[in-house]
């Protein structure tokens, strides 16, 4: 299933949308996208909280 964040959704207020095959990668792949898009030096577990309430799963597409 794959997992889709907005990242806006997080309280960035930006378009880009982070996709992956896994909860963990998800959150790997968001906490990069707020390093290097939005000078996030560490993500607190604050930030993680919110990337897990806000992540969706993405229906396939058949
Ligand atoms: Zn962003």
């Amino acid at each position: 299933m794959t997992k889709v964040v907005n990242c806006r959704d997080v309280g960035f207020d930006c378009d880009g949308v982070v996709r992956a095959e896994s909860e963990e990668e998800t959150l790997q792949l968001v906490a990069e996208h707020a390093k290097s898009a939005h000078g996030l030096e560490t993500v607190s577990p604050e930030v993680v909280d919110k990337v897990m309430s806000v992540m969706r799963d993405e229906p396939a597409i058949a």
